[in-house]
């Protein structure tokens, strides 16, 4: 095929067949397509869109760059969620194993946090000894024998998307919808599930910054799954504050774990459970006991053990990673809290160490932010508002006057 022609027809804003994309995606995967010419066609794609047939092709093409997970004939049905990121945002943690708790497999593949969206991987490895880089066969193993794993990506799912990616981010090209369905879906569906759930946000601290947009998102995504024969529901979910009452990793374990041990947060546990009933065959009140009976904790144990972790150390996890400085911000006023703004909080989060601005970076597990009020809470003058989890003086002087700002409270 002529690349320049495809990238013309792109341009002009033709529909390219199902042929011609994956002859693209073959050939930039193989390293043939030189990184000017798919840079051209992203940008393309990003002026042009892409129809729904168009999206699925690009999507099926990527997750065909590479390996999918295989499991035994016989094996219980496999089911996983993904979300679009948001702040303090730790259900994945909490919703594998409970998921896990019933007759289906979680072949759970996650991300590292970027910019002001934390990663799960991050936050397991808070956890002294997890290893998330399992191979596909000690990963079979682990469903075999537990039902769930909790893995980053292997070098031989989705190349493609590794390598587009890379160019989408230096050439302007990210927030394209089709580009970033393609990349989220391609990665999921490479799992080889039978059931997905997507939690897609919209909000300060979320990609997505309206409800129209992100359910925008959410109808292509799940579209695309269906179009390809997994069934894929959605919740789109407000990120406006954070999730929970803590952001940072090794705090986000403390309050997963609490959580798994059928205390936590009001919004988390709803969140949770509002996903896993819409993948799981257990209804959301057996779910709900599972997160307080101590099947869903033990899971996680079980998770943890199983990956190489110290699951002796999961209920003194601030311990383990304790930062030097624990700071109140005091509410300067009497009244009730009106805006807490994630995305600010997740900024500050990233100035403290807790993520990273470019892929590579080393976080600190220790970092973040505790005991964080909610939006619509009444408090007194002076009254922590939240605890910041610093590491040096410095930082914690560069986020006070952010979180001024992120935290309004009116009389
Ligand atoms: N996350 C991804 O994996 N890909 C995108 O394009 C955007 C978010």
């Amino acid at each position: 095929m002529h690349i320049p022609t495809l990238i013309e027809r792109k341009r002009d804003g033709a529909e390219l067949s199902a042929s011609e994309i994956s002859a693209l995606i073959d050939g930039f995967t193989r390293g043939e397509i030189p990184d000017y010419q798919m840079s051209a066609l992203a940008m393309a794609i990003f002026f042009r869109g892409m129809t729904p047939n168009e999206t699925q092709n690009l999507t099926a093409a990527m997750m065909q760059s590479g390996r999918l997970l295989q499991y035994p004939a016989d094996s219980p049905p496999k089911v996983d969620k993904h979300s679009t990121g948001g702040i303090g945002d730790k259900v994945s943690l909490v919703l594998a194993p409970l998921l896990a708790c019933d007759e289906v497999w979680v072949p759970m593949i996650s991300g590292r946090g970027l910019g002001i969206t934390g990663g799960t991987l991050d936050k397991l490895e808070s956890i002294p000894g997890f290893n998330v880089n399992l191979d596909e066969r000690r990963a079979l193993q682990q469903l075999e024998k537990i039902g769930v794993c909790m893995i980053g990506q292997t070098a031989d799912i989705c190349p493609a998307d590794k390598k587009l990616y890379a160019l989408r981010d230096v050439t302007g090209t990210v927030p394209s919808q089709p580009l970033i369905v393609a990349s989220i879906m391609s990665k999921k569906l490479a799992e080889n599930l039978d059931q997905l759930v997507l939690d897609v946000k919209f909000g300060s601290g979320a990609f997505m910054k309206t409800r129209e947009e992100a359910a925008q998102l959410a109808e292509s995504m799940t579209n695309v799954g269906n179009g390809m024969g997994v069934k894929v529901s959605h919740l789109v979910s407000p990120m406006d504050e954070p999730l929970g009452h803590a952001v940072g990793n090794a705090l986000e374990v403390a309050e997963a774990v609490t959580t798994l041990q059928g205390g936590g947060p009001n919004d988390l546990i709803d969140l949770t459970l509002d996903l896993a009933a819409k993948v799981s065959m257990a209804p959301r009140d057996k779910l709900a006991r599972w997160l307080c009976d101590g099947n869903a904790w033990r899971k996680f144990i079980a998770l943890v053990e199983a990956q190489d972790g110290d699951a002796g150390v999961l209920e003194k996890i601030t311990s383990v990673h304790a930062a030097p400085i624990i700071w109140p911000l005091p509410a300067p006023r009497a009244g009730v809290i009106k805006r807490m703004d994630a995305g600010t909080i997740g900024r500050a989060a990233l100035f403290l160490g807790a993520g990273r601005a470019r892929a590579g970076d080393e976080v600190d597990f220790a970092v973040g932010f505790s005991r964080i009020k909610n939006v619509g809470e009444r408090v007194e003058p002076n009254e922590p508002l939240l605890f910041v989890h610093a590491r040096k003086e410095e930082t914690l002087a560069s986020v006070l006057p952010l979180l001024e700002q992120a935290c309004e409270v009116a009389e």
